[in-house]
């Protein structure tokens, strides 16, 4: 499950973890894996040095730091743990689609890493920029700069949609729990022994 900064694919996601499905939050996980995963952690001590943990924890603020402004910096870190969060990910999926009959790993970014290819079906959340926008300032502690400045890091939102298998409607003009139970049903059928 993918869409744009603040389109709401925790909010949906949520939704479908409480039909059942088990659901995997990317950003979530890569902070743990950050904190726990031991090569990782020695691969951003390598690059980033002794400061970037501190009693074995991530100095996130201190790498925060590091990164800010430096695109450079930022993509050597995006480098390091996009790929442990995906192999994290994947392993999980296999996982849980061995107990269940599909699994969801949400995450902000799956086209711009190529994740996509590991999935078998693609959701989209969809909101317009204003909306998502009026969440995130109602959400985070973020300049109205900072957010727009996150949104042109990712790929445009309707290209996105157009490469997803489905595309949940978070635009007000639907409403979303419908439109999620006729997507859990497809995925019930697409997942059944029936559709290989
Ligand atoms: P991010 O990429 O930043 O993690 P996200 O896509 O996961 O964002 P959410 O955190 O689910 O988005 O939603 C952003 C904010 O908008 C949240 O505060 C959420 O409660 C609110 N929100 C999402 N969908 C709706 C909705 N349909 N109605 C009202 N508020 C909503």
């Amino acid at each position: 499950m993918t869409g744009g900064i603040g389109s709401g694919k925790t909010t949906v996601a949520a939704i479908f973890e409480t039909l059942g499905v088990p659901v995997s939050y990317a950003d979530t996980e890569a902070r743990r894996l950050m904190n726990e995963d031991p090569e990782l952690k020695e691969a951003i001590s390598r690059h980033f040095g002794v400061e970037a943990y501190a009693e074995g924890k991530l100095n996130r603020k201190w790498v925060a730091g590091q990164v800010f402004n430096d695109p450079p910096k930022l993509e050597l870190l995006n480098s390091l743990v996009h790929p442990a969060t995906i192999r994290d990910g994947a392993r999980w999926m296999q996982e849980m689609t061995g107990r269940y009959p599909y699994a969801i790993r949400e995450a902000a970014i799956i086209f711009e890493t190529r994740a996509a290819g590991q999935l078998d079906f693609i959701i989209g959340v969809y909101a317009p920029l204003s909306l998502r926008l009026h969440r995130i300032l109602g959400r985070d502690h973020s300049t109205r700069e900072a957010v727009l400045q996150r949104m042109r890091n990712q790929i445009d939102e309707d290209i996105k949609m157009r490469l997803c298998d489905a595309v949940i409607r978070n635009d007000e003009q639907e409403a979303v729990i419908p439109q999620v139970l006729s997507l859990h049903q497809r995925l019930l059928t697409l997942a059944s022994p029936a559709h290989p």
